[in-house]
């Protein structure tokens, strides 16, 4: 999969994450990795199992609009 981010801009960049939001592919340069838990009643992940953390990888598209609203 390549950054769609880096594609709109016409790069051609691997990427190395998806977005949890959108499901798009980012690289390094346009993932976010957000530590707040923002989505604790949403996240469809089960994280009372785990002892550590989820990293949750945002791309920064994504990322704006949480930080706006
Ligand atoms: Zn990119
Ligand atoms: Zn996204």
């Amino acid at each position: 999969m390549k950054c769609y981010i880096c594609a709109e801009q016409g790069k051609d960049s691997d990427a190395v994450a998806i977005c949890i939001v959108c499901g798009m592919g980012v690289c390094m340069e346009h993932l976010v990795r957000e530590e707040v838990e923002l989505w604790r009643g949403d996240y469809p992940f089960p994280a009372k199992k785990l002892k550590k953390p989820v990293p949750r990888i945002l791309c920064v598209i994504c990322h704006e609009a949480y930080e706006e609203g």
